[in-house]
This record gives structure tokens, sequence and C-alpha cells, in this order.
């Protein structure tokens, strides 16, 4: 098994590009597991009359782990722009919720890192340390002030701040994603810059292997 750097994190965090970041420089590679659930909400939303049981059934999807790429296909169609549209944004909590959805996205990740032959993997999502990767060589929780975070996603200009909060905030009923669960080490960015937040993941990755 690859060593699993599992980091868990609200919107905004900076927990995908301080992931992305931290996967190059380790020659790691890089899940985003977000992009999962994404994935999944746009192909029920190009599919509206299609019962959950079938979208599942029929719901094709690749995600790459190279943290230069990140590409997203569903389909064999590349939809790695189209999964962070505003409309993705405000419905993916809705599928998110359903536990069927779930269950699949947890199996996906696990297979994934199982079977990708590299050294190490850093993978991001909001129930990784709790849930999927319970065993994970590295657990981090990265946090940020609501207020920073909120300044950097309208900097990005990506999704507007109601939907983020209702976001989180629903995504919060699901998953336990805003406190550090036993042996998580907790990482708030809120007064450090983007280079010392990739620092703080890399320490603690090294000390983990020391
Ligand atoms: O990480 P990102 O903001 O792209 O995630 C999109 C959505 O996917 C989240 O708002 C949440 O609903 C869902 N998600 C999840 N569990 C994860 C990762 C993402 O429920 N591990």
């Amino acid at each position: 098994m690859p060593l699993v750097v599992a980091i868990d994190g609200p919107a905004g965090s900076g927990k995908s590009s301080v992931s992305k970041a931290v996967a190059e420089r380790l020659g790691f590679g890089y899940l985003d597991t977000g992009a999962g659930y994404r994935a999944f909400a746009l192909h029920a939303i190009n599919n509206p009359d299609i019962p959950l049981e079938e979208l599942l059934k029929s719901f094709d999807y690749e995600i790459s782990l190279d943290p230069q790429k990140a590409q997203v296909l569903v389909g064999g169609e590349d939809v790695t722009s189209e999964i962070r549209t505003q409309e993705v944004a405000s419905r993916v909590s809705e599928f998110a919720r359903k536990p069927r959805v779930r269950t699949l996205q947890h199996q996906d990740a696990r297979s994934r890192v199982a079977l990708c032959g590299l050294d190490g993997v850093v993978s991001e999502g909001r129930d990784l340390t709790t849930v999927v990767f319970v065993d994970a060589g590295v657990r981090i929780l990265l946090t940020a002030s609501e207020e920073v975070r909120l300044q950097r996603r309208s900097a990005e200009k990506t999704e507007s701040t109601e939907n983020l909060k209702a976001r989180d905030a629903s995504d919060s009923k699901v998953v336990e994603f805003m406190a550090p669960a036993e042996g998580v080490k907790l990482i708030d960015t809120s007064h450090l810059s983007f280079e010392e937040s990739v620092e703080a993941v890399i320490a603690e990755i090294e000390r983990s292997r020391a």
C-alpha cells in the first residue's frame, strides 16, 4: 500500500491547492475525492429523469492521480472544468448526502489508492481521516477561520459566499470536518501563507516517517 496522507477540511481551507503542491513536491499521487462527488452530481444534473439506482449503475468516471492534471472524465468526456461550475457547486451536497453515493465514493477512493502503484498519495476531502482512510499514515485536518475562507473563495471567484456557507452547513450534517477526530493533526492556515501551509503539511509527513 502507498503511504496515505489523508487531509480533510471545509471549503476554502486551502486543502486542494496545498494537497496538490505537497503531492508534487514529494512525487506522490493526488486524489481529490470532492471531484468524485462533483462528477456524480454532474452526471445526475445531466440526466434529470433517471432514478438514483440507474444513475449509480451508469456512472462511469475516471480521476487522474497526477497532481499537475487532476483530470476528471465522465463517460470518457473531460469534465475537469465543468465540475467546478456554480450549478454543480450548488447541487453537489444534495447528492453527497445519499448513503449509496457515499458508499460508492468510499469504495472507489480506496481502490484507486490501493491500485495506483505509487509510493504515496495525498487524498483530500471531508471524511478521509474519519471514515475512508482511518488507518492512514498521516491524518490532517486543514482549516481556516470562516472570514479567511470566504476571502480566499471570493478571490478565486468560483463560488458565492452564500453557496459556500450553505454547502458547509449541509455537508456538516453528514460528516464532521470542522474539528479534528482523535489522532488527527489540526493545521490552522488562517495566518499562514500558502508556502507555510505546504511546509506545515510536509513537516507532519516527515514526522510520521521519522
Ligand atoms: O472538496 P470539494 O469542495 O470539491 O467537494 C465538493 C462536495 O463533495 C462537498 O461539498 C461535499 O458535499 C462532497 N464531499 C464529501 N466528502 C468528501 C469530499 C467531498 O461529501 N470526502
